[in-house]
């Protein structure tokens, strides 16, 4: 019998890339969607187009994080294996501007799916989506699962109460749930309000002759940036394996804003240098520094391996920006 899987922020980055792979694995997958005045859902739009797979083994639900009747009933309808909770606002610099919702979502939002979890006669394994920011200013370099929370934002904040509110439940209510810390990552469907994707779309834009500059903040500012692609597979693995537990997803690689910009005008056969300015409006208050993570425990227990180099992953993100800007006919 196939296994069933529920995904919230099925529509988001992540979401659309771990349903292409669940349903490569011959899940069900359900998803959580919110109601939006579009229904463009761009980043599943190759999985609807499949009419069989679309009909039979993938089915979306409306439901919301701060809406719990909604969210238990779309749990009782697909009785699912499996959830991976990666719903949130994900925006660490605009957290700063919506602070409650951001709160009100990440940390309440899985407070309240445990609290659903805990009271199924049989409990669904649960993978929660927490991230690097929750180590804020840390200690420890590189970060792993034993490094203290020291989170400097909202976002860290809201992440770092649904990671222990998740540690809590599995320790006293016995739920195989475990959080992935994951560590930036990117790809040719990254929301265009993160810096890499904006880099890479405004370096196609300017090869386009569409748009002449890119303002930017620090360029020095660095990260721990992987492929999204490994990082689903990491979600996946966790789930799989005989105990729950946290691990870091991280490449333990740093580079810099500078970097992602270089890369993305060499794609396209500028010089960076004449079009990029730096613009003190986006630098970011508080700005975490040194996170940078260490894989070994997701390597060595989960058997996770990255496959995709930073350099290849900014290209191809650049070249696929430059495709999708590319007016049709030219
Ligand atoms: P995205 O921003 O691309 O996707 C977020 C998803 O959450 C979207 O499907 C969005 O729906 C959904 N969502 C937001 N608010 C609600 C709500 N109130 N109710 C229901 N659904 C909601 O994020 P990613 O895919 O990049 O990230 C997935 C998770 O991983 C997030 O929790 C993020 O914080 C975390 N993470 C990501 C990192 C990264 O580098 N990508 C790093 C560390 C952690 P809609 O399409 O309607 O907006």
């Amino acid at each position: 019998m196939s296994k069933i899987a529920l995904i919230t922020g099925i529509t988001g980055q992540d979401g659309s890339y771990l349903t292409e792979l669940l349903l490569e694995r011959g899940y069900v997958v359900h998803g959580v969607v919110r109601r939006t005045s579009s229904l463009d859902r761009s980043r599943l739009k190759d999985l609807y187009a499949d009419s069989e797979t679309y009909k039979n083994r993938l089915f979306l639900h409306y439901a919301d994080l701060d809406d719990p009747t909604t969210l238990r009933r779309v749990i009782f309808k697909a009785a699912p294996d499996e959830i991976y909770h990666l719903a949130g606002q994900s925006h660490v610099g605009l957290s700063f501007e919506i602070p409650e919702s951001t709160c009100e979502m990440t940390a309440m939002g899985t407070l309240r799916l445990l609290e659903m979890i805990r009271d199924l006669p049989k409990k669904p394994r649960l993978f929660h989506a927490a991230s690097s920011e929750i180590f804020g200013k840390p200690t420890d370099v590189p970060q792993d699962e034993k490094t203290s929370l020291r989170p400097v934002n909202p976002y860290g904040c809201a992440k770092a109460f649904a990671f222990q509110m998740v540690a809590v439940y599995r320790d006293t209510f016995g739920i195989f749930a475990c959080n992935g810390i994951m560590y930036n990552h990117e790809s040719p469907r990254r929301g265009e309000n993160f810096v890499t994707r904006k880099i890479c779309r405004a370096a196609a834009a300017i090869k386009l002759g569409i748009e002449k500059e890119l303002s930017l903040g620090d360029l020095s500012s660095k990260r721990d940036w992987g492929d999204a692609r490994d990082y689903v597979v990491g979600m996946f693995l966790a789930l799989q394996h005989e105990t729950p537990g946290d691990y870091v997803f991280a490449t333990g690689e740093l580079n810099s804003v500078e970097d992602v910009v270089r890369i993305a005008f060499e794609t396209v056969g500028l010089d960076w240098k004449q079009f990029v300015k730096q613009d003190p409006r986006f630098m970011r208050p508080a700005e975490p520094q040194r996170l940078i993570g260490n894989p070994s425990k997701a390597e060595l227990q989960l058997g996770w391996k990255r496959t995709r180099a930073f350099t290849q992953l900014i290209a191809e993100m650049t070249l696929s920006d430059l495709e999708n800007l590319r007016p049709t006919g030219a």
